[in-house]
């Protein structure tokens, strides 16, 4: 007998996107079992920058970045890396970002992305006010800074925001170094997102969430997912090394890991993913009191229990290829250039962001198993999306209206 639309579900991934779904499945009275193969929010929900983003509407599908991708894959030096021997099982994406990198799509992609950016600090203040964030969780707002190597993106990125209503200060170098006066004024202006939260511990928060979850109710299963599948109208089949189980709908947020399991629903979707790297300077958080990204660099630091946590690049080269040491040498090298009193650095890491070639996610019904939702591919905005992708994906679950227009983060827009 379905509750709510509903009579049990079974979610595959215990990552920010994972547990918040699961949460919000149990405040709709429907049973819920996540599976993960590892400790819940170990994976890229672990050592993210921390930054809640509301305001982040453009992605890196455009025109002016794309004039520079060539000049930055060839550098060791710069923002962005390749790992060679990936690029052939690279194709689809690339041929599909290549699609992607135009005014209009950029618009595109930042409208739909705004549209869930826009409901996404609601969505965790709702999430906020049932857990313990103290010491987890910091409202100082965020700065970027850039030099005057790169102003037409600059412009751009102001204009898109200024579109579509997009709250923010632009700061002169004295007004950034009045509010971190620390910093070494290598760059020449910022924007100031003054509203914007950062998670002291992005770790400590998915915990916190994931123990709410059990304590309401939800199940956890610590194994990994072989397959997942339609079996009737009503029923999905998820099966583990171990066992089957029967739910009557299934989510799935692997995040960069989803596309083993739909490839085998039969659907091609272009997932791949940004690799992303970070390091603590142990002890040092106390330089700034809130995230610094510095644009030009492709690199960020955010104060953080841990340490001051230096985290950034773009590196393709798949789920399986070693650590880079050059991209973490590139990442200290950035962070002392900002804070030359940094020394020795901590617990070099390496994450996978999960990025479709359009930059927005896949969130909805599989396209061939309508009891099969998808929730992966939210690529450098998946730790700010969580609580409101736990929302729209319980509401399709349930079967419930929205006014939200869901169609650009269908599956089938990749045929
Ligand atoms: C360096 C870096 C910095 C970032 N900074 C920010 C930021 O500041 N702000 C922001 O908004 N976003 C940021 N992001 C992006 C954000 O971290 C991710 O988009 C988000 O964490 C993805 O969450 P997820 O739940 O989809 O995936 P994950 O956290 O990766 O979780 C997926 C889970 O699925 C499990 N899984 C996979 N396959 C299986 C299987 N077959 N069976 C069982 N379990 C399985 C994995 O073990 C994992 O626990 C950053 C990412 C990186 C890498």
């Amino acid at each position: 007998m379905s509750v709510n639309g509903c009579s049990s579900v079974g979610i595959i991934g215990a990552g920010i996107q994972g547990v918040c779904i699961g949460l919000q499945l149990l405040k709709k009275n429907i049973p819920t079992t996540i599976f993960d193969s590892k400790d819940p929010g170990s994976m890229a929900s672990y050592g993210n920058a921390g930054h809640f983003s509301p305001y982040a509407v453009l992605q890196l599908n455009r025109p002016d970045i794309l004039y520079d991708v060539p000049k930055m894959l060839f550098s060791s030096n710069g923002p962005l890396a390749l790992k060679w021997n990936y690029v052939p099982k690279m194709l689809p994406w690339i041929l599909g970002y290549l699609k992607n990198c135009n005014k209009k799509s950029m618009l595109h992609t930042a409208k739909y992305m705004h549209q869930i950016l826009n409901l996404s600090m609601d969505a965790y203040d709702e999430v906020f006010q049932e857990i313990d964030t103290s010491n987890l969780l910091e409202k100082k707002g965020i700065i970027y800074i850039w030099t005057n190597q790169n102003l037409k993106s600059r412009e751009l990125e102001i204009k898109v925001r200024n579109d579509l209503g997009v709250k923010q200060k632009i700061l002169s170098t004295k007004e950034i170094l009045d509010l971190e006066p620390n910093l070494r004024p290598v760059f020449t202006g910022g924007a100031y997102y003054d509203y914007a939260y950062h998670a002291r511990d992005p770790y400590g928060i998915v915990k916190k969430i994931f123990e709410l979850f059990i304590q309401r109710g939800g199940k956890f299963i610590n194994e990994n997912v072989k397959s997942v599948k339609q079996s009737t109208n009503n029923e999905t089949l998820i099966k583990t090394e171990k066992k089957e189980y029967k739910f009557e709908k299934s989510v799935i947020a692997c995040g960069a890991f989803s596309k083993k399991l739909t490839d085998q629903l039969g659907e091609k979707i272009p997932l791949d993913t940004e690799r992303g790297y970070h390091v603590h300077f142990k002890g040092m958080d106390k330089l700034i009191s809130r995230p610094v990204i510095f644009l030009d660099r492709g690199f960020g630091m955010t104060p953080m229990n841990q340490g001051l946590r230096a985290v950034g690049t773009v590196e393709f080269g798949g789920l399986n290829n070693p650590i880079s040491k050059k991209r973490i040498d590139y990442i200290v090298r950035c962070a002392k250039e900002l804070l030359p009193q940094l020394k020795e650095h901590q617990d070099d890491w390496l994450g996978f962001r999960p990025t479709l070639p359009d930059f927005l996610p896949v969130i909805g019904p599989s396209k061939n198993n309508k009891n099969i939702v998808y929730a992966f591919g939210h690529q450098h905005l998946g730790w700010t999306l969580g609580a409101i992708t736990g929302k729209i994906v319980s509401g399709i679950v349930a079967n419930e209206k929205t006014n939200l227009d869901l169609s650009a983060y269908s599956s089938s827009r990749f045929g």
